[in-house]
C-alpha cells in the first residue's frame, strides 16, 4: 500500500502518529483539503501566510542581507512585531544582530538533509543550522499564538527527527566528520514569545532511542496493510479531512490547532540539493 511512498518527514512521522487514517489522506492518497483547518478560516489563513512570509524575511536576512532592507517587507503587525522581535531577542545575538557584511560562514539557513531509513528516506529542511565553536545549533522560528509546552515540543517527531538526521547526514558540515550528539542542540525560537526560546540538547542515548523509534516506525508504515483513524476524537477538530471521516463539520480554534496540524510539502524538494550519507 505504501510502494509509491519514498519520503518521511518529521510532519508525516507526526500525522502517522497522531492519526494513521490522516497519514494516508494526506501522503498516500495526497488529498487536498476539503475543510478548513480551523476558525475562523480567513483568518486563520492569513496568519498561516505571515508566518511563511517571516520564515522568507529571517532567511533574506541570515543570507547577507541587511536588516534595514528586509524590514521594508515586513508590511503587516504581525510581521513588523515579530520582525522588531527577532532582531532584538535576547538568544539570536550573534545571528539577527550581527553587523552588516558579518561573517555568514557556518550559518546554513534553510538547509535540507536527508539520509536511508529503511526503505524510504527520512528527509527534513531546517529554518537555520548554525555551526561554530564545536556546535551545530538547529533553530526553527515558529510564530505560534500560544507557547507550547516543553514536554510537548520534546516528544514530537520535529524534535527527534531534526537532531538525529543531523547526526545521521551532517559531516559535509563538519568537515566530513558526523557530529556527535552531544554536539548537537535544537532551539526553538517563538516570534510572539522571543524571550521564551525552547532548548534541547543531545545526548547518545537519546540518539540511540530515536533512531531505533524512527527504524521501528518506518518498517512499521511500509508493512501496514491498513491506516485506522483515531480514537481520539479531539485530534479531529483541527483535521482537515473531517468531512472524509464522519467527525464533525465545526473546525477548532486557531491557535490551537496550528499546534496540531502543521504539514510540510516535501513533495517537491530537489533531490540534487540535499547532503546525505552514502548509501
Ligand atoms: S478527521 Fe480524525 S480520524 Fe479523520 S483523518 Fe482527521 S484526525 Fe484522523
Amino acid at each position: 500500500m505504501t510502494e509509491q511512498l519514498r519520503t518521511l518527514s518529521q510532519s508525516s512521522l507526526q500525522d502517522y502518529s497522531d492519526c494513521p487514517r490522516r497519514f494516508e489522506l494526506r501522503y498516500i492518497q495526497r488529498l487536498t483539503y476539503p475543510a478548513a483547518e480551523a476558525e475562523p478560516a480567513l483568518e486563520n489563513e492569513k496568519h498561516q501566510q505571515e508566518g511563511e512570509y517571516f520564515h522568507r524575511l529571517v532567511q533574506q536576512h541570515l543570507i547577507g542581507i541587511p536588516a534595514e532592507q528586509v524590514g521594508k517587507l515586513a508590511n503587516t503587525d504581525n510581521l513588523q512585531r515579530w520582525w522588531e522581535n527577532y532582531l532584538h531577542a535576547p538568544d539570536l545575538r550573534g545571528l539577527a544582530q550581527r553587523p552588516v557584511g558579518g561573517d555568514l560562514g557556518g550559518l546554513y539557513a534553510e538547509a535540507t538533509l536527508s539520509a536511508p531509513l529503511g526503505n524510504f528516506r527520512l528527509v527534513a529542511k531546517y529554518d537555520l543550522i548554525a555551526i561554530g565553536g564545536g556546535k551545530a545549533t538547529i533553530y526553527d522560528w515558529k510564530t505560534y499564538r500560544k507557547r507550547p509546552k516543553n514536554d510537548w515540543l520534546h516528544i514530537r517527531w520535529q524534535t527527534r527527527v531534526y537532531r538525529a538526521l543531523l547526526v545521521q547526514a551532517g559531516a559535509h558540515l563538519n568537515g566530513g566528520n558526523p557530529f556527535t550528539p552531544e554536539q548537537i542542540e535544537m532551539v526553538y525560537w517563538f516570534a510572539d514569545f522571543p524571550t521564551e526560546p525552547a532548548h534541547f540538547p543531545y545526548h547518545a542515548d537519546q540518539y540511540k532511542r530515536d533512531w531505533d523509534a524512527l527504524t521501528k516506525i518506518a518498517g512499521e508504515i511500509r508493512s501496514a496493510s491498513s491506516f485506522p483513524k483515531t480514537d481520539e476524537v479531539s485530534k479531529c477538530s483541527f483535521c482537515p479531512y473531517r468531512s472524509y471521516c464522519d467527525r464533525g463539520i465545526r473546525a477548532g480554534d486557531a491557535a490551537d490547532a496550528e499546534l496540531e496540524t502543521a504539514a510540510e510539502e516535501l513533495f517537491d524538494i530537489n533531490f540534487e540539493q540535499i547532503g546525505e550519507i552514502a548509501f
